[in-house]
């Protein structure tokens, strides 16, 4: 389930793959647990760089039937105090 959307969604990754089993395994043993969803989020590293996704894009939303507001910052991946910190490129 899309948590922004509210409607059944599709991102296959890991750690959905850990709740739901968790979920998934508690139940089989008599449990009551249920997973609420997703809201895909995930981030990848391309030569130094971090991209990351949460919710919806502008794309998504709209065709969805939101009215989102799109802004651009910029920030660094890691606090100050982290190893490596440093302005974006
Ligand atoms: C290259 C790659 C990179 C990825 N990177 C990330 C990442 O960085 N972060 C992230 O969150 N997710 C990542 N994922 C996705 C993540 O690995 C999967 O979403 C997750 O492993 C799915 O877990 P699963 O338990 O549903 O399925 P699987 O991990 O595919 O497990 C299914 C198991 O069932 C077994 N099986 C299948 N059929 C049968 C059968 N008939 N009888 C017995 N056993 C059977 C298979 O052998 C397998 O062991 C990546 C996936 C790939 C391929």
């Amino acid at each position: 389930m899309h948590l922004v959307g509210g409607h059944p969604t599709y991102i296959p990754l890991g750690t959905t793959a850990n709740k739901a089993g968790r979920v998934a395994g508690a139940n089989a043993a008599g449990g009551r647990e249920r997973f609420p969803g997703v809201v895909g989020t995930s981030i990848v590293g391309i030569f130094g760089m971090g991209f990351a996704t949460a919710g919806y894009s502008v794309e998504q939303a709209r065709a969805e039937g939101f009215s989102p507001i799109a802004a651009r910052i910029e920030a660094q991946a890691r606090p100050r105090y982290f190893p490596r910190a440093r302005r974006p490129l």
